[in-house]
């Protein structure tokens, strides 16, 4: 615990720093802790110490977890790979799916979140390096995504999601970042409906600084807060 303390200043430092270097205010942007394979109990204790947001990245664990998390203190976000047969185990219980990259994906999200009268919170998934392995859409057809589920009530399309290729470039890899910056202000200012540009989520524990110097307005954190991942 004493580990994720030191972990937690440090990386909220770190933001700080990242957004006042790209002339931004440390709180607009969000640190999301990503927990994957981290023990509930940890979990609650970072959220004692103030760890608002968290991301899942399987519907299991999820929901292993879900009943003793103290749900009441943070807000709870998918950011996995989604199957559309598992959506309905997530409609009700996560506010935002950050890895919408399918029509029948946000249809399915949409369909059961007006069943149960809600509106769920969606970001597209872009596959920025297009990579044949990865999820996302392509940036080509992004803006043609957009507006074909902008259009489905039970969402809200709320952002863009990126996890870039492996890369040790920083020039390569802030290449990426800011190419999702520019989708994002450009479709944040088509001003469509129902498409809502609030979060700009990429960046993870290597290289979150520098997404925040191209943009981000949430940064994925796991192995830097919670320590290396044991999935044992
Ligand atoms: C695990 C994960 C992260 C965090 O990765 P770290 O390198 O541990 O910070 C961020 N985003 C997604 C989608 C993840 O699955």
């Amino acid at each position: 615990m004493a580990v994720f303390d030191e972990n937690y200043a440090r990386i909220q430092e770190e933001i700080a720093q990242a957004a006042l270097r790209a002339g931004r205010k440390p709180e607009d942007v969000t640190l999301l802790a990503a927990t994957k394979t981290v023990p509930v109990e940890t979990i609650n204790y970072a959220v004692s110490k103030g760890l608002s947001c968290l991301g899942e990245n399987r519907v299991q664990e999820l929901l292993d977890k879900y009943d003793a998390l103290d749900r009441e203190h943070c807000d709870l976000q998918f950011i996995g790979r989604l199957q559309t047969n598992k959506v309905k185990y997530l409609i009700g219980k996560v506010s935002c799916i950050q890895s919408v990259d399918s029509v029948k994906l946000a249809q399915e999200i949409a369909r059961l979140s007006e069943r149960q009268g809600l509106v769920t919170g969606v970001l597209v998934q872009v596959n920025i390096g297009r990579e044949e392995q990865k999820g996302g859409v392509d940036p080509d057809a992004l803006l043609e995504f957009i507006d074909q589920i902008r259009e489905f009530k039970g969402i809200r399309v709320d952002g863009l999601m990126a996890v870039p290729p492996i890369c040790d470039d920083k020039t390569v890899l802030s290449a990426y970042f800011s190419a999702m910056a520019k989708y994002y202000v450009d479709i944040a200012a088509k001003k469509s409906d129902n498409v809502y540009m609030r979060s700009l989520s990429m960046g993870m524990s290597a290289d979150f600084p520098l997404a925040i110097e191209c943009g981000a307005t949430m940064v994925r954190v796991g192995s830097s807060l919670f320590g290396a991942r044991n999935y044992a």
